[in-house]
């Protein structure tokens, strides 16, 4: 558990923020437990108010592929402050970021910077609607692509077809072109467009979700919204602001040989800085003002320091060593997650791709949103306080991917992965889904 500097500034934190956070998943309201504050990061590790230290599998939620501050990002980042902050206009690192993510992901034509994955996914499905003047959206429950009112539809409930307001404040109007299917569902897919294919704008899906938890798509899944969208004149955005230069340099699409229409972008573009991009085929990324009409803005958008802090990051990731270590590391922990679960005689499932991880705990599967909800929640707030009291940050939900880096050393994930196991051997006695079901 945190110490008391950590209390004291949480709840100093209370009385000025809402729920003493910027953004609600950082709380521990799931799990309990007090959130330590963090005052810094080095590679794989953060370093709490109380000088505590921990293995981060949260890394900022996954921008930080290389850990925290890289060297080389560090020394791009220090060297753009001495040239300037931000200028309101063209800067040539900009230029040099574009580039890279132009050379890097095969259906990435031309891309705009803007400054949060939110943006990216909104002003994708601005576009997606302009290009084929359809107002039709379909995403998928338990999909995450940021905050926009037409996007928080459904993304927490269960299967779905008309999308219902996501929260209060999202007039119904603003979600009744949205459609929501359960996640790996192809025949709901087929079914959709069948009946309604030549009315919808885009289909929007993270490639392999990371928003419930991490769930891979089936084998099939992604094929079948390629071809129906194609059919009927549709677009495909894959959201891969999660996944984008985390899973492959050239993206999740370029691990399944999928070509989208529109790519959303952010987390390891940036970096740990506010940076994310919308891109795709040239013909539709020419409708984006000023090409064409299609109005999409941002003052501080193409940041001189994080297209710096991008433009490093990608540079480290570019050979593809860094991908290898990172498969061989999610080897190691879902090996270790997956021994604890049957030794322990405790139902779950690890699901993995890459270096995006999730051990669901009281199901055996897990491949949609229902799957995720149908885990043990309570059980997962035992194990997530067994890692901090480890010396382990995971993300404080069973529905966070938890992630790698190529910091991490095998000692890193063993250590978590014994957390982990000690936390399931204290629970196989207790869990009505542990060692009798078994
Ligand atoms: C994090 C995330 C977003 C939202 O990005 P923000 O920068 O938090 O607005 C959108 N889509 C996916 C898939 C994400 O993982």
């Amino acid at each position: 558990m945190s110490d008391s500097a950590d209390r004291a500034l949480q709840e100093r934190a209370e009385r000025v923020m809402p729920g003493g956070v910027s953004s609600p998943v950082r709380a521990y309201r799931a799990t309990g437990g007090v959130p330590p504050v963090i005052a810094s990061g080095e590679g794989a590790y953060v370093v709490d108010s109380g000088g505590r230290r921990y293995v981060d599998h949260v890394l900022a939620y996954g921008p930080h592929i290389l850990g925290h501050n890289p060297p080389a990002v560090v020394q791009a980042v220090r060297a753009q402050l001495d040239h300037g902050i931000a200028f309101g206009a063209t800067t040539e690192v900009e230029i040099g970021l574009a580039e890279r993510i132009v050379a890097a992901v095969a259906s990435i034509d031309m891309v705009r910077f803007v400054n949060s994955g939110t943006e990216a996914a909104m002003s994708a499905v601005r576009l997606a609607r302009a290009a084929t003047r359809r107002d039709l959206v379909v995403k998928f429950a338990g999909g995450y692509h940021g905050h926009a009112d037409a996007l928080l539809a459904a993304a927490g409930s269960g299967v779905a077809t008309l999308g219902l307001p996501g929260s209060p404040g999202v007039p119904a109007a603003a979600v009744a072109a949205t459609l929501v299917l359960p996640y790996n569902d192809t025949a709901a897919v087929e079914d959709l467009f069948a009946r309604r294919g030549e009315q919808v704008a885009a289909v929007i899906v993270e490639p392999v979700a990371g928003n419930m938890g991490c769930v891979p798509p089936v084998a099939g899944f992604l094929p079948t919204l390629r071809r129906v969208t194609a059919a009927s004149g549709s677009l495909l955005i894959f959201d891969e602001v999660m996944t984008g230069f985390r899973l492959a340099y050239g993206g999740a699409q370029s691990l399944f040989d999928i070509r989208p229409d529109l790519t959303c972008l952010g987390k390891v573009i940036g970096g740990g800085l506010a940076v994310a991009a919308y891109g795709g085929r040239r013909d539709l990324m020419e409708l984006v003002a000023p090409s064409g009409p299609v109005y999409q803005a941002g003052t501080l958008s193409g940041s001189p320091p994080a297209m710096a802090a991008g433009c490093a990051v990608l540079d480290a990731l570019a050979g593809g060593a860094a991908y290898a270590r990172l498969e061989k590391l999610g080897r190691r922990i879902e090996a270790a997650f997956s021994g604890a679960l049957g030794e322990s005689g405790v139902a779950g499932s690890v699901n993995r791709v890459g270096s995006m991880v999730t051990p669901f705990i009281g199901v055996t599967e897990v491949r949609d949103l229902a799957g995720a909800q149908r885990a043990d929640t309570t059980a997962f707030a035992q194990v997530h306080r067994a890692w901090l009291d480890a010396g382990v940050f995971w993300p404080p939900s069973q529905f966070e991917a938890g992630f790698l880096c190529t910091a991490h050393t095998d000692s890193d994930v063993d250590r978590t992965a014994a957390a982990f196991a000690g936390a399931l051997t204290r629970l196989s006695a207790s869990l009505p889904g542990g060692a009798a079901a078994r």
